[in-house]
């Protein structure tokens, strides 16, 4: 009875219908806002499903002396559709991943090396921070301003994965001063004076 069944099945449902376990991103497709659409069963191999950049130090030799290493759906198809991805910190010595946010995901954040002082802010503006050690981890909820700065005297190395596999990256000084918006609109939605922001504009690479 059950093969006959099973054979019924098959009739009903082709195999080409059945194959909804994954969509790995046809990235040469167009992307919408839930994800990208599905590369051909047919062309799917065991390389959509690893990623190995996290195994690499990021070049920390910029102005933040921190790399983020991502391995969102960009970098990483087979997370497409599978509300999931990750990336890698490193923060050398006086490091900092600046204040920023995940508009899309929250963040599960994993110390491998080093030390990392790592914090975020409610919507209430309340602060939750702490210093973290190694093999010591910190949740930081989906769109919150959050921050790691590294806490010790060596290289520190996170590995944090994130609910989204386009969790979107927005660090508040660059979006208020590696923009063109004019230095006196800046200063008027930020309440910064003049110098302070035409400063700013000028190390992160502003105009107006
Ligand atoms: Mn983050």
């Amino acid at each position: 009875m059950l093969p006959i069944l099973l054979s019924f099945l098959l009739l009903l449902f082709p195999s080409s219908l059945l194959a909804d376990d994954f969509c790995v991103a046809d990235l040469a497709g167009p992307t919408t806002p839930s994800g990208y659409t599905c590369k051909k069963p047919s062309s799917v191999t065991v390389k959509d499903f690893v990623f190995s950049g996290l195994g690499v130090p990021g070049n920390t030799s910029n102005i933040i002396k921190a790399a983020v290493t991502p391995a969102f759906v960009g970098q990483f198809p087979g997370v497409n559709g599978l509300g999931i991805s990750a990336a890698r910190l490193d923060l050398a010595v006086g490091g900092v991943v600046p204040l920023h946010t995940h508009p899309a995901a929250s963040e599960f954040l994993v110390v491998t090396q080093g030390c990392i002082l790592a914090g975020f802010i409610s919507t209430s503006n309340d602060v939750y921070y702490t210093t973290l050690k190694k093999g010591e981890s910190m949740l930081f909820p989906q769109g919150l301003l959050h921050f790691q700065v590294n806490a010790g005297g060596v290289t520190a190395v996170a590995v944090v994965s994130f609910s989204s596999p386009n969790p979107g990256l927005q660090i508040t000084a660059f979006a208020l001063f590696a923009n063109s918006l004019p230095s006196a609109l800046v200063e008027k939605v930020s309440f910064l004076d003049d110098a302070q922001v035409k400063k700013l504009k000028k190390v992160l690479g502003g105009s107006g």
